[in-house]
């Protein structure tokens, strides 16, 4: 048991989850080791590590199979695009996690994609116990499945304690986007 990877994963409804995993990212690529990115729900923002992972390439790779926020006002895409490219991320996901190739795997907004049932939570396990000894998966997105949860190694809620957005103040290029 000692030499399988670890199942991290980081919810709640507090800020933080992203980030962190970019950060486990961003330490694990100063050994070296090989890390991939698979965003699940791939927002209409840019986010400033679809760029910054370049420079940790090719360490570090990012992949974005998702389009478009499910359910806000601007999303113009019908549901099957969701459901389409969730499963697009998923057979990635599955592709890079049986390669053996990577150290760490994040599977980001992976919660979101099982909570919007554009995947199910089966889907995840599924992911989970593919994963080959000594590759780490790392799964984000508020409302884990408690599924998931049972079958993780180590699970940290982000709790919101203050966010400025309750207080009318706009997301922060570099710390939220
Ligand atoms: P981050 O990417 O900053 O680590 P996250 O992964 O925990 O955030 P998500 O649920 O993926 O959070 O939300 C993505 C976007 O929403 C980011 O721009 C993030 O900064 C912002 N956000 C996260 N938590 C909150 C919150 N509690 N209130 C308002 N905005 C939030
Ligand atoms: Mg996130």
């Amino acid at each position: 048991m000692d030499s399988d990877g670890l199942v991290i994963v980081y919810t709640g409804g507090g800020k933080g989850k992203t980030t962190a995993a970019l950060g486990i990212a961003l330490r694990a690529a100063g050994y070296g080791k090989k890390i991939c990115m698979i965003q699940f729900i791939k927002g209409s923002w840019h986010y400033g590590e679809a760029d910054s992972y370049k420079r940790l390439m090719p360490e570090f790779e990012i992949l974005a199979a998702g389009e478009g926020f499910v359910g806000i006002i601007d999303d113009k895409s019908p549901r099957e695009d969701h459901v389409r490219a969730a499963a697009e991320a998923a057979r990635m996901s599955s592709e890079r996690i049986k390669s053996g190739r990577y150290d760490i795997i994040i599977l980001d907004e992976i919660n979101y994609a099982v909570n919007l049932g554009l995947i199910t939570a089966n889907d995840v396990l599924g992911l989970i116990k593919s994963r080959p000894p000594g590759t780490d998966l790392i799964l984000t997105g508020n409302h884990a499945t408690d599924e998931v949860i049972e079958a993780a190694d180590l699970v940290t809620e982000m709790r919101e304690v203050k966010h400025p957005f309750k207080r009318g103040i706009k997301a922060r290029k570099g710390i939220d986007f």
